[in-house]
């Protein structure tokens, strides 16, 4: 499948039109940006390993039952997927406090919650991503009831998935953000899932081995992306 045109550049990743109208390429970025691209960096080969990373947790969840854009690996930065209207709703999944949530109600990170955590987030940096509620997105007409009940179940799905897949390889996961969009009337999820857009800690020494390392200055940020590369591809 050949690149035709550029129809998207975002921070991490571009678009790129094919021959066929509802496939569009994904290309992955070596590029890193935090605090609403304030701060900007490379990582290197991080475009790779977050391409390989997302396909094989793609794949995991297709098999789960999750509908997703993706169709297939490419090659090592680029990937096929379906092209979809997204929904500018950030979705966080949260099962231990950490960023965002731990700075907004003053709590310590590290704590387990009771039960999962799903926060929404209007998609726009100017405005720094606010937290929004099913109220406020009906109300702007940025998804219907239904459609976000359908998203929220989908989102408590792949958290159960995803965090019994990490524990196997001795990784608790924090926190992620997914995004979904309607491909044919119907939701599917969308974007990327990867270290970019996870908290993965170590859960015998809790080392942040995900992009707070590139956020905080904490260095060895190549070095988490491969080790995170490597674990998920040791089953
Ligand atoms: P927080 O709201 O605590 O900053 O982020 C919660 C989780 O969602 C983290 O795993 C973080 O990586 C992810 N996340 C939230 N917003 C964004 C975003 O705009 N870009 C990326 N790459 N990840 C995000």
């Amino acid at each position: 499948m050949t690149k035709l045109e550029k129809i998207y550049e975002g921070k991490a990743k571009i678009l790129y039109t094919t021959k066929k109208p509802h496939l569009l390429i994904q290309y992955f970025k070596d590029d890193a940006t935090a605090f609403d691209a304030t701060k900007r960096g490379t990582i290197l080969e991080k475009g790779i390993y977050n391409n390989k990373i997302s396909a094989k947790l793609f794949e995991l969840l297709k098999n789960a039952g999750v509908p997703i854009h993706f169709v297939r690996l490419l090659n090592d930065r680029e990937m096929l997927v379906k092209k979809v209207e997204i929904i500018p709703v950030e979705v966080t999944v949260r099962n231990i406090t950490a960023g965002g949530m731990s700075k907004m109600l003053g709590l310590a990170e590290g704590i387990k919650l009771e039960k999962p955590v799903l926060e929404y987030h209007y998609k726009n940096d100017s405005l720094h991503d606010p937290l929004i509620n099913d109220d406020h997105i009906q109300a702007l007409k940025l998804a219907t009831e239904k459609e976000m009940k359908k998203i929220a179940r989908l989102s408590l799905k792949i958290n159960e998935v995803l965090k019994d897949f990490f524990a196997k390889v001795n990784v608790t996961l924090v926190d992620f953000k997914l995004e979904f969009g309607r491909f044919k009337g119907k939701i599917i999820l969308a974007d990327e899932i990867s270290p970019d857009t996870c908290r993965f800690w170590d859960s015998s020494t809790g080392e942040k081995l995900d992009k707070d390392r590139f956020r905080r200055d904490l260095g060895n940020i190549e070095e988490a992306y491969k080790e995170m590369y490597k674990r998920i591809f040791s089953i």
